[in-house]
């Protein structure tokens, strides 16, 4: 942990030059963009008789971690929805759809704004949210950055077209954050459309739709004359009655960042979903490492809202700077707290964009198995043959041990591609070629993202690395 002159200056709001005297009388030239290490940050701190307060990612969890919600507290919310699918299949005509069949709409009258996600009622008075960026990118994206904010993914699958490339894309994504799907099957108004293909070829891929004896729910819908979307609507409630989608709304809120942008004579502007608690105006907040002071909150009419609950996307007004989508959001207690979160993290972010090339993720998970804290190695494992993928996932899957699992998340025939790259990046996961290698663009996305790819061509050398990394002790420069 290091700090440097300036920003020790700025926070004990002394003059960085009186820092720099201070510092050579204890005997250290110092230069004020230089990084003092923090025990000399503490005897520098003390010189100036303030106290000394050591910020880590803990302490920031601690305040903004309200206390944990006893069961009794918690309320029925409406769930959250993605929308995915492969291209062309009605993902944004489907939520274009479903938007107008919202009963509030009339009521309110108000213009419909796009902030990022959206709240439909249903006659019976129930309400759903939309994530109104389709498409498994946002929705990776936004986990990457640790927002687990979708508890239901719907899945598009046009009747007339069947499972595509990005439908199995999409599946993958949803399994790998948890998600349960319901299959949507749009365009039945056309003539040539097979949902009864569509529900056969999903069997491939390990969807199983209750008509095929599975649990998997799956509507026959058409985004065009709104056929099904009723139906849809039913499914997406039972499957959140199934889940027990709860919160708390009586606390300190809770969410994450769904967009952000700036604009010119409002400012920052970021769109959060709550999950947790209520957010109100006049609350003081941290967003990733930007905080502010709600000034106004807009609901997606454009409306004027004075709160917000469990799972109501709302724009907030009053950042002093942008965050990025998928942020952690929290309201703390005062402004001096939010202050030093924002500016920890600010450091942390510019600490890691110093360090080029740093591992993130990867290097993260096996450190945390190693400290007994992750009890899952994910890897995504691409072979250049069949037989090779078989043989390495039946000895990863012995390799398991008591602690630690390895968990394939995605392994294939082919390539390396952009997609396993994504996949990996929002679980932290090893990715492996078995005598592949990875296609350009994957390959420099890994190098952007600090991923490693490890490559092998002999099979008890990949075990062996697995091996090492279950056990915390994989050297890094293998
Ligand atoms: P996305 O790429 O998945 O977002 O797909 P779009 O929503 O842009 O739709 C792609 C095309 O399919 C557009 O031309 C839509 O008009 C058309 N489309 C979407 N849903 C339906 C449907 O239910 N029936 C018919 N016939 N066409 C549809």
């Amino acid at each position: 942990d290091a700090i440097t002159v300036q920003e020790l200056a700025n926070r004990m709001a002394e003059r960085a030059g009186d820092v720099i005297k201070s510092l050579m009388k204890m005997g250290m030239m110092a230069t004020i963009t230089q990084s003092i290490d923090s025990d000399t940050a503490e005897l520098v701190v003390a010189e100036f008789g303030h106290k000394s307060k050591r910020v880590s990612e803990s302490d920031v969890e601690l305040q903004l971690q309200g206390k944990e919600d006893s069961p009794e507290d918690l309320k029925p919310r409406a769930p959250v929805v993605t929308v995915m699918g492969h291209v062309d299949h009605g993902k944004t005509s489907l939520l274009d759809a479903l938007r107008r069949s919202d009963v509030a709409a009339g009521e309110a009258g108000g213009i419909t704004q796009h902030i990022g996600a959206y709240q439909v009622k249903v006659p019976s008075g129930a309400r759903i949210t939309f994530l109104d960026t389709p498409g498994h990118e946002a929705f990776t994206e936004m986990r990457a950055r640790g927002a687990n904010v979708t508890d239901i993914v719907v899945l598009v699958v046009a009747a007339d077209d069947g499972i595509m490339a990005q439908t199995v894309e999409a599946i993958r994504h949803a399994k790998a954050a948890g998600c349960p799907i319901i299959v949507a099957i749009n365009k039945c108004d056309l003539p040539d459309a097979d949902p009864n293909r569509v529900r056969t070829e999903l069997l491939q891929h390990e969807i199983v739709v209750e008509e095929m004896s599975g649990d998997v729910l799956s509507v026959e819908v058409s985004a065009k004359t709104q056929q099904g979307l009723d139906k849809l609507e039913e499914a997406i409630l039972l499957q959140a009655e199934l889940l027990e989608v709860k919160a708390n709304p009586d606390r300190r809120a809770e969410g994450a960042v769904v967009e952000a942008k700036m604009e010119k004579g409002r400012g920052s502007v970021a769109t959060v979903l709550v999950t947790k608690g209520t957010l109100n105006v006049g609350d003081i907040f941290v967003a990733g490492a930007e905080w502010g002071r709600v000034r106004a909150l807009l609901d997606d009419r454009g409306q004027r809202v004075k709160s917000a609950g469990p799972s109501t996307p709302v724009e907030v007004l009053g950042l002093q700077g942008t965050p990025v989508a998928g942020d952690e959001f929290g309201v703390v207690e005062s402004e001096s707290q939010a202050r030093e979160i924002a500016e920890y993290r600010q450091r942390v972010l510019r600490e890691k964009s110093a360090v080029a090339g740093a591992r993130g993720s990867v290097e993260q998970m096996l450190s945390a198995i190693a400290a007994g804290q992750a009890e899952e190695l994910p890897v995504v494992i691409k072979t250049d043959v069949h037989g090779s993928l078989e043989a390495i996932r039946t000895t990863l899957e012995k390799l398991s041990n008591d602690q630690v699992a390895v968990r394939i998340l995605h392994g294939a025939v082919g390539a390396i591609s952009e997609s396993d790259i994504t996949l990996a990046k929002a679980s932290g996961a090893l990715v492996l070629g078995f005598n592949v290698r990875a296609v350009p663009q994957a390959r420099d996305m890994a190098q952007q993202e600090g991923l490693e790819i490890r490559y092998y061509s002999i099979i008890y050398e990949l075990i062996d690395d697995i091996k090492a990394a279950l056990t915390g002790m994989l050297s890094p420069d293998l």
